[in-house]
């Protein structure tokens, strides 16, 4: 046999027993309805609940989200029911004209982030939603 074949085949399995991140990735448009949890509805119309921690379900009832291009890492919990990953595992993204952008708040008065709907902790004042790139570093007051 063939090494240079041979050797590439035995290693593959172990490698990618490893490689593999532990969380699943859903896409789909996020559709938030009225006193029910809030869905992820699937390419081809399928539709999975979505739930998490506290800080998460916020971002899942944030109105301004409705509609959107999301992204969520996380695990079904049972068929069409999926736990998205804890808040700080950062696990929720929007897609913006082919730019994965993590759903992040911003208070443009004391410039600090935080991940789920409110007011801000400094200045009690509204946050604003800041999809934001990932690796972008955060604007200097
Ligand atoms: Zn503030």
């Amino acid at each position: 046999m063939d090494r240079r074949r041979f050797f590439p085949l035995l290693l593959t399995p172990v490698v990618g027993a490893w490689a593999e991140g532990t969380g699943k990735v859903l896409r789909g448009r996020l559709t938030q309805r009225e006193g029910q949890p809030t869905v992820l509805t699937l390419p081809g119309g399928k539709t999975v609940s979505l739930d998490g921690d506290e800080p998460t379900r916020g971002v899942l009832k944030d109105d301004r989200l409705q509609d959107t291009d999301f992204e969520v890492r996380g695990e079904y919990t049972q068929p069409g029911q999926f736990q998205i990953s804890p808040i700080h595992t950062r696990s929720m993204f929007v897609w913006q004209k082919g730019e994965r952008l993590m759903v992040t708040y911003w208070c443009d008065i004391c410039y600090i982030r935080t991940f789920t709907p409110g007011v801000c902790w400094c200045c009690q004042d509204n946050t604003r939603l800041d999809l934001k790139d990932p690796d972008a570093p955060d604007p200097k007051p």
